[in-house]
């Protein structure tokens, strides 16, 4: 097999790298001997099948089955064993959190080698949608599967009324659509528990909700095919997935799957993991508008983390023709709005559970000016606690075009390359297994992005210098 495969060759960087792993420190199953049962299969094989596979956009179990019979980089990676489909999906379905562990390893590893810029970092959030392994339409809401039930009900009547006539006409005698009609009520009856499984799913959601709460709650969902996956855009059945990734380098330092719609609340969470990394003390983070909050701007702010985040930029939502609310100039030493008619508009309401504090004056009664201010009997301006953040965050992004610039040609080509491996959408169901499944993605564009950087000869050399402690 060595002879087969090239001295310097992208298979001998998969291979040293697993080499250089601590398997069982990062918590991979069954990489110790069971001491009854069926002989553990070996994870460092395993993952090197499942790295070489993912590089090549091989992902089906069956298809690197194939591949371990005939493929003579395969079998150089995993010395000539062949593994069943079944073996090779397992380890995939088991080994989700190990998986986000070696993927966090190589982040470390690349640190190690100075690829990332330690000295005035620069990351560039972004979020995009991919396909859970379920078909559009299969994640409800508590309305819609209530609705869905109530027509299954009578659907389920339906047949029962069949049947019932069916046994009484014909009792005794044989039946052959008796037996159809019996099938169909089967399957009926599976929908419906399945059905029952999501409202069992959402109640639970919603009681945790009731019991922590949060500024803005998420209207629970279940997934009839993946339990995990929510509703996105156009009724597709998937997750966000967000990425943070280093200006320089454009290596992913940071990934998680999330359950949320949008980006609106991933600033934050992202910027920390992206810090923690890199072990910068300072950082700045660039995003789009779709991650503008200015409660996220401001826990970035508070942990050394400079948010570089565009407002999007809104009508009135009061009517086309009245003032928008950038109209209104908010001064911070008088806690004060001056308004188009250079009134002031002082705070005259706080609300703790929406974090917002509210203007107004009673000048608008006689104002010249009110046609185009508002319909009601005064305009009122709503400011959040944290708006001084996201105008900071704002001022930033509008201060340099060069940020969103920056933003664009970093985050977008790791996207690029992730949608590519996983084109069609994951393949696995449920959050812990699609997050290993995206860890792999995520370590195979960082294996090759690394590559690239050092070479690879010098990664290989690299790669077998020192093995790395775990975690
Ligand atoms: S209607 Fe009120 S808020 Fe609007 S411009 Fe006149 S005084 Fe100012």
């Amino acid at each position: 097999m060595e002879d087969f495969v090239g001295a310097v060759h992208m298979v001998r960087v998969i291979d040293a790298w697993v080499e250089r792993l601590d398997l069982a420190a990062l918590g991979f199953a069954r990489s110790r001997p069971a001491a009854t049962g069926r002989p553990p299969y070996a994870p460092d094989d395993l993952l090197r099948l499942y790295l070489y596979g993912y590089w090549n956009r091989i992902r089906s179990s069956r298809a690197l089955e194939r591949e371990c019979r005939r493929n003579v980089e395969v079998m150089f990676l995993v010395r000539q064993l062949v593994f069943d489909h079944k073996t090779i999906a397992d380890f995939r379905k088991d080994n989700g959190k190990p998986l986000q562990a070696a993927c966090a390893a190589f982040v470390q590893f690349v640190r190690g080698e100075g690829l990332l810029g330690l000295e005035e970092a620069v990351v560039a959030i972004d979020g995009s949608k991919f396909k859970a392994s379920a078909a559009a339409g299969t994640v409800v809401d508590e309305a819609a599967a209530a609705a869905r039930r109530e027509r299954l009900a009578e659907r389920i009547a339906q047949y029962l009324a069949q049947m019932d006539e069916r046994d009484s006409a014909e009792a005794g005698a044989e039946d052959p659509q008796a037996e159809q009609l019996a099938a169909a009520l089967s399957k009926l009856l599976h929908q419906d528990r399945v059905l029952a499984a999501a409202q069992a799913a959402i109640q639970a959601k919603t009681e945790a909700q009731a019991q922590a709460p949060v500024s803005e709650p998420i209207k629970p969902q279940a997934g009839l095919t993946d339990p995990d996956a929510v509703a996105l855009r156009g009724g597709l059945a998937g997750y966000n997935v967000q990425q943070a990734v280093d200006s320089d380098s454009k290596l992913i330092v940071a990934h998680e799957v999330t359950q949320q719609g949008n980006d609106h609340r991933s600033l934050a969470p992202m910027a920390a993991a992206a810090q923690a990394a890199l072990g910068a003390e300072s950082l700045t983070v660039v995003a789009d508008t779709g991650y503008m909050n200015g409660e996220q701007a401001q826990r970035c702010e508070d942990a050394g983390i400079t948010p570089v985040v565009p407002m999007q930029q809104t009508a009135s939502t009061r009517g086309e023709d009245l003032y928008p609310k950038s109209a209104f100039v908010y001064d911070p030493a008088t806690d004060s709005y001056r308004c188009p008619a250079g009134e002031l508009l002082n705070r005259f309401k706080r609300s703790r559970s929406r974090q917002t504090d509210t203007y107004g004056t009673d000048a608008c009664d006689a104002c010249a000016l009110k046609a185009n201010c508002t319909s009601g009997r005064r305009r009122t301006i709503a400011r959040s606690w944290f708006a001084a953040a996201a105008e900071r965050a704002d001022q930033r992004a509008r201060a340099n075009r060069h940020w969103m610039r920056l933003r664009a040609e970093t985050a977008e080509h790791p996207f690029g390359l992730l949608k590519a491996i996983l084109a069609g959408g994951f393949l696995v169901r449920g959050l812990a297994k699609v997050r290993g499944e995206m860890a792999l993605a995520v370590l195979v564009v960082n294996l090759r992005r690394a590559m690239n950087l050092m070479g690879i000869a010098k990664m290989i050399e690299r790669l077998n210098t020192e093995p790395l402690a775990a975690g």
